[in-house]
């Protein structure tokens, strides 16, 4: 075993949504502006093979890697937190684990042995962990384990930790994230079911380093005293982690309980320098001193769960604290909007993002809501199928197609604007079977997406089965919707436009997924520039 990269587990305990991906992303950042080559990992203990068959109403949205990979959204977080990207290895599911296992199996690779949980599969995750070591270019692996500790389906990966850290001695860590409520009633914070988790990791012999407390309210010193000597933990690795603001300010806050110190000393690694964070607070200060506001419209399917477009609204916070600009987001349901209530429904609003997503449900209050943009020349953005609708919307209504549609909703319609691509027909199979990740794409100079980008070849990443349909492309632009991106290979459209609008533009692709807080995605950031100038 490579003894040159040091390995961070974060588990979790209590409750779930306690904020694991937050905590890791935000000891990263911290590791990473002490001078530590970091990145973090997330092993999911579900049987999908990955997410991207997963309704977002089960873990929220799918984020999409440059490789392609389909993972889990805290993959996102880390990205937009260390501003480096992030591949297929850093997110594992159980499904993916058994499947390799039995692929191993079939080929005779066992050599007649029973294939069990320990050792083989709790082998196969292991060496999932250390591939990311093993590559040399990081000083630390954060390897965060989705799931409450204590659930049936955790266990092989504790038990990988558990084999990992008595391997591995000094170079290994546990983080255990718990929650201390605050039982109003008594008006006290209550330790007990940290005692009781930590107790459930050490049945399963895993005994924590440090212990990161969600708290409503602050930590004192004798509860911190408590905790530490229940838990088997020092005083100093007792970390409150109280509910913050913003996700952005819990770097900061993780700093100020000296977390990352506290983590170096466990792994025997000098604290270097003083985390290099200006840039970070700069982007707070921005964030939390804007000079006006806007209202943007983010009309989706799925909007009662915030997480299933989790990339767009934080794409939104990057762009608003680069313009100093406020962005409130209004949610609107497509299920609702018809051409009755449209106008009601649009009114105030700075700007419309139309979001990405499939099947059919929605999708004609999507169709409606690119109309009101349009004709009422609101600022507009839209993604993947937020695109297409834009293709759909501009074929009935300004090219007279009245049954212009995609063939993913009618399969045989008249006017097929958005049809499947060639590449997809033959495929049966739904899980990781689309245009996944990232592919190049030419914009033409002069137009909106060329000046956001400030360059005329760009990488975004993709995911989608449908395309606009090149055989009308040339009626679409003698009327006015211009193809200002395309694929440079393969000439596919990515990128359509209306110039004779103040911003209308429709992305094949997702710019979401790599907006960063160090690198706010030009494209929002001209969208929300766009939406604050609408009544200019
Ligand atoms: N459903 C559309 C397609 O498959 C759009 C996908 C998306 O919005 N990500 O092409």
């Amino acid at each position: 075993m490579s003894n040159s990269t040091k390995y961070i587990f974060v588990t979790g305990g209590v409750t779930s949504s306690l904020g694991k991906g937050i905590i890791s992303a935000s000891l990263a950042k911290l590791l990473q502006a002490r001078g530590y080559s970091t990145t973090i990992q997330k092993l999911d203990p579900y049987i999908n093979i990955d997410p991207g068959t997963l309704n977002p109403y089960e873990h929220g949205e799918c984020f999409v890697t440059d490789d392609g990979a389909e993972t889990d959204l805290d993959l996102g977080h880390y990205e937009r937190f260390l501003n480096v990207p992030t591949s297929q290895a850093n997110n594992v599911t159980t499904g993916r684990i058994y499947q390799s296992v039995i692929d191993k199996e079939r080929r005779g690779e066992f050599l007649g042995k029973t294939v069990q949980v320990i050792p083989h599969i709790t082998d196969e995750i292991k060496e999932r962990i250390q591939i990311l070591g093993n590559k040399g270019t990081y000083d630390i692996v954060i390897t965060e384990i989705g799931g409450t500790v204590g659930d049936i389906e955790s266990l092989p990966y504790v038990e990988a930790v558990r084999q990992m850290k008595w391997e591995l001695e000094n170079d290994c860590i546990v983080i255990h994230l718990t929650l201390v409520p605050y039982l109003a009633a008594a008006g006290e914070l209550k330790t007990k079911p940290t005692q009781h988790s930590v107790k459930q990791l050490l049945e399963l012999g895993v005994q924590p380093d440090v212990l990161c407390c969600r708290t409503e309210h602050e930590l004192d010193l004798n509860l911190r005293r408590k905790i530490a000597k229940f838990c088997n933990v020092n005083m100093n690795a007792v970390i409150e982690a109280r509910d913050a603001e913003t996700i952005y300010d819990v770097p900061l806050l993780m700093q100020s309980e000296e977390l990352d110190k506290i983590v170096l000393e466990k792994l025997n690694l000098p604290t270097k320098s003083t985390p290099e964070l200006s840039q970070w607070k700069e982007f707070l200060t921005r964030l939390k001193n804007p000079k006006s506001e806007t209202t943007i419209g983010l009309v989706g399917k799925y909007v009662e769960l915030k997480d299933a477009y989790k990339s767009i609204s934080e794409s939104l916070i990057h762009a608003g604290a680069a313009n100093n600009v406020k962005v409130n987001v209004r949610w609107i349901h497509s299920d609702k909007i018809t051409a009755d209530n449209l106008s009601s429904e649009m009114e105030g609003l700075d700007g419309i993002i139309v979001a990405p997503g499939f099947g059919s449900r929605g999708i004609s209050g999507k169709i409606e809501t690119v109309r009101f943009a349009r004709e009422n020349k609101v600022p507009f953005l839209g993604i993947c199928l937020g695109m297409q609708c834009a293709v759909i919307e501009f074929g009935r209504n300004v090219l007279g197609m009245t049954e212009a549609h995609t063939t993913e909703i009618i399969d045989d319609c008249k006017y097929p604007v958005i049809d499947m691509m060639q590449e997809q027909k033959e495929i049966s199979n739904l899980g990781g079977t689309m245009r996944l990740g990232a592919y190049k794409c030419q914009l033409t100079p002069g137009s909106n997406v060329s000046k956001a980008y400030n360059t005329d070849l760009i990488s975004e990443r993709h995911r989608h089965r449908y395309e606009f349909n090149d055989k009308y492309l040339a009626q679409y632009e003698e009327n006015g919707m211009k193809a200002t991106g395309k694929n440079p290979e393969t000439g596919l459209v990515e990128v359509i436009e209306i110039p004779d609008h103040p911003w209308f533009v429709g992305a094949q692709f997702h710019p979401e997924y790599k907006s960063t807080v160090a690198n706010p995605h030009p494209l929002f950031v001209a969208f929300v520039k766009a939406a604050m100038n609408k009544n200019n």
